[in-house]
């Protein structure tokens, strides 16, 4: 979906595919792919501009077809394990069959295709809870073995409400991540994701995450800045899931505009 130029607001997007006799021909460069550079088959989403010029769809792409090339990969900060690439489509020719979702006039096609991200901010919010409850433990043992002037630095309090605050948003956003996927759960394969709970557990836990890996290398110390201690990684792993699959600020805008509409 991202481009270079196009990123929160996909509407900007330059992807095209036209009709080309019996198949159509895609002109895409797109850019922060996940894994793109291992994968086999690629999911674009692009206009559709013979169909209207907000017409958008989404077609699948074998990555051996003739004018498919990763041209980066990009080195980061964190998640280190999937890096994101950058992958190029020149007049690559698409059959028919691997039309997905066929762009229209009205934005149906891309409606369904937002609403998926629904489900992709689910999963990063729960990671989000996983990495801070991973971040909470492995600051509770540290304080619990530390010592400093002869005293546990769990029993300072100013260590002590650092792990409680810790912890209760922790708790927060785990039961905001629990809401949703239970709302998500209840109303079936058929019906609309709970996009307001969604984009609140996103954005709750997102922020938590980032605030409890911080403490976390703090109350580590000099070692919680070190590759020694798991805590430096988490701190960077989820600066990026604050960013993929819909900023925090473009959850705030969404959470907003569905008040607007009467969503509670
Ligand atoms: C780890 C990771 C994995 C990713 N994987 C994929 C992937 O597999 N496929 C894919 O298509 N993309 C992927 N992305 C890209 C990701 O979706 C985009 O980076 C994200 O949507 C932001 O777009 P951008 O980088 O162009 O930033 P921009 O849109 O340029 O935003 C820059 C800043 O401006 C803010 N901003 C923008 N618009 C508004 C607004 N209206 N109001 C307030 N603030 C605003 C943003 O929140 C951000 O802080 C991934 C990104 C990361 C970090």
């Amino acid at each position: 979906m991202t481009e270079p130029d196009a990123g929160s607001d996909a509407m900007s997007m330059r992807a095209r595919i036209r009709r080309e006799g019996e198949a159509w021909k895609l002109e895409a460069y797109k850019n922060m792919i996940t894994a793109g550079h291992k994968a086999q088959a690629f999911f674009v989403v692009t206009r559709f501009p013979e169909a209207g010029e907000r017409a958008m769809g989404a077609v699948m792409v074998d990555a051996d077809s003739p004018g498919v090339s990763v041209s980066k990969v990009h080195k980061k900060m964190g998640l280190r394990g999937v890096p994101e690439a950058e992958v190029a489509f020149d007049d690559v020719l698409v059959p028919d069959a691997d039309i997905l979702l066929e762009g229209d006039a009205e934005g149906r096609a891309m409606r369904t295709i937002l609403s998926q991200f629904n489900h992709e901010r689910l999963g990063n919010s729960a990671m989000c809870v996983g990495v801070a409850a991973g971040a909470l433990r492995e600051s509770i043992r540290y304080a619990q073995e530390r010592t400093v002037g002869g005293k546990r630095i769990i029993d300072l309090q100013g260590i002590g409400w650092k792990l409680a605050e810790m912890s209760t948003k922790v708790e927060a956003a785990r039961l905001m991540v629990w809401r949703a996927a239970s709302k998500a759960d209840m109303a079936g394969h058929d019906q609309p994701t709970p996009a307001l709970e969604i984009a609140q557990a996103k954005w709750y836990a997102n922020v938590v995450a980032q605030e409890v890996a911080n403490e976390a290398i703090q109350i580590h110390g000099g070692y919680g800045y070190t590759r020694e201690f798991p805590v430096e990684r988490m701190f960077r792993d989820v600066r990026g899931l604050a960013i993929g699959a819909g900023t925090i600020e473009i959850q705030k805008n969404l959470i907003a505009r569905l008040l607007d509409r009467g969503s509670k």
